[in-house]
């Protein structure tokens, strides 16, 4: 019992399987993985051979032959691909054990919150075949309303909405229960897609997701005109109709307005969360705010956006990417006050 005395096991991994990134964080280290959850697969023949995961898979893809491609192993907040998800897991686990040393962590795993039973049973098997002493199982939103620094063991309630790559959550905790969590699939995925309709549809231009992505993170913003940002970014590709080159403008502005239903959607989804609670808790959370955590909080204006809409300050964490991983870590090291939170596998 000397290990308790000193504070914590040392031995103790969080990982926050998400959509779009997989993190990992060690007792005493902080987060030591924080990577795309991807995976790349080569088909051949009928059978298919994981080659690399995260961000190596990535930086795989255009540099490799055809039949190699990027599997998201996660998408809509369920696990799409098992064997991909299984991989992916085991690489991070083995990575982080080497450099460890360690022999028999302890892991915890955040899931989605809509992960059925036969998934969570997957991720959890996984990890015992590594050689883990202990698994448990927790729900994301569950963990970013900890990492988001919630007061989820007090009475009253508080309320997070964490925004991924695939879905958004909500979870209201109130006197360390879980008292409401639903899940809205739109979040950072649908609004990349947004965007490339947008641009479609106003300019005839086809662009890729990750071009999307990376446009919606430049200058993309919740709110348009005076109060958003104002940048500008050029986009060069071939225009649908005609076939040649073509390269256009793309203002904030114009972003705000591609983004537009995306952000509706999100905050009826909010809307109606809050509408359906108890008037206590309400009150509670309109006092307290609501938490914005994940990445696609970090949309410019997000929380102004939904503030105006709503009526109901919002947000955003420090770190709203960290806060799952954090939270993860948080329970980990103080099993015992927080089992009631965990799932079961
Ligand atoms: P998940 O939990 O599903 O793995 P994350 O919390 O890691 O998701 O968030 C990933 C999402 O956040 C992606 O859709 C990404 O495009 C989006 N994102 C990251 N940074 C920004 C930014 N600065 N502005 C808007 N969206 C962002
Ligand atoms: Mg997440």
């Amino acid at each position: 019992m000397l290990r308790g005395v000193a504070g914590a096991f040392r031995d103790d991994i969080a990982i926050d399987l998400g959509t779009a990134n997989t993190l990992v964080h060690v007792a005493g280290r902080g987060i030591i993985i924080d990577e795309p959850s991807a995976v790349a697969v080569r088909s051949h023949r009928g059978t298919r051979e994981m080659l690399a995961v995260g961000r190596k898979a990535k930086a795989m893809i255009g540099r490799t032959p055809e039949n190699v491609e990027l599997v998201r192993p996660l998408r809509d907040g369920v696990i799409a691909d098992f064997v991909a998800t299984e991989e992916m897991l085991r690489q991070f686990i083995k990575r982080t054990k080497t450099m460890l040393g360690f022999r028999r962590p302890r892991i915890l795993i955040c899931v989605p919150a809509q992960a059925t039973p036969v998934e969570r049973r997957a991720v959890y098997d996984t990890a015992v075949s590594l050689g883990a002493r202990k698994v448990y199982l927790v729900a994301e939103p569950v963990a970013a309303s900890l990492g988001a620094g919630l007061p989820v063991g007090e009475p009253g309630g508080a309320m997070v909405v964490d925004i991924g790559g695939g879905t958004s959550d909500i979870a209201v905790l109130s006197g360390g229960k879980i008292v409401s969590a639903r899940t809205l699939r739109v979040a950072g995925n649908a609004m990349d897609e947004a965007i490339v309709r947008y641009i479609r549809r106003q300019h005839q231009l086809l662009v890729g997701e990750a071009n999307a992505e990376r446009i919606k993170v430049e200058v993309g913003t919740a709110l348009a005109a005076a109060n958003g940002r104002s940048a500008e970014v050029h986009i060069r590709g071939r225009d649908l109709r005609q076939g040649s080159a073509k390269s256009i403008v793309l203002r904030s502005s114009d972003v705000a307005e591609a983004l537009a239903e995306p952000v509706e959607a999100l905050a009826e989804f909010v809307q109606r969360a809050l509408e359906d609670l108890p008037p206590d808790t309400l009150s509670d959370i309109a006092r307290r705010g609501v938490h914005l955590t994940g990445g696609g909080a970090l949309l410019d204006k997000l929380d102004t956006a939904l503030t105006r809409r709503i009526g109901v300050r919002f947000r955003v964490q420090n770190n709203p990417m960290h806060c799952v991983v954090k939270g993860s870590a948080e329970i980990i090291a103080s099993l015992r006050a927080h089992e009631h939170l965990l799932m079961t596998p």
